[in-house]
């Protein structure tokens, strides 16, 4: 299990206080919402969420497409290409 993320101390299986420092561990539930935060944040929803919910969309859809530049890796290409696949291809379908 993770150690004490303020004392080391290891942490036994189902504790979940710690006996050293008495610090909360992070329940898995925290750890998955955790995860699914950070998931969603470089995901195409959130990216969506973020530029939709922005006081200045356009500028927000601009420092996102920054950032999607800046990280760009082979997988990042392949999403955008699906997305303009499929994009096209709903096009297609509906004329
Ligand atoms: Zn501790």
């Amino acid at each position: 299990m993770n150690p004490c993320q303020a004392c080391g101390y290891e942490r036994k299986d189902f504790d979940v206080r710690c006996p050293e420092c008495g610090n909360f561990y992070p329940t898995l539930a925290d750890l998955i919402a955790e995860d699914e935060a950070n998931e969603e944040k470089h995901s195409f929803r959130g990216r969506c969420k973020r530029i939709i919910n922005a006081d200045d969309s356009k500028q927000a859809l601009k420092d996102e497409l920054n950032e999607i530049k800046a990280g760009l890796s082979k997988k990042g290409i392949f999403t955008i290409f699906l997305i303009i696949a499929f994009v096209f291809a709903l096009t297609l379908s509906v004329l």
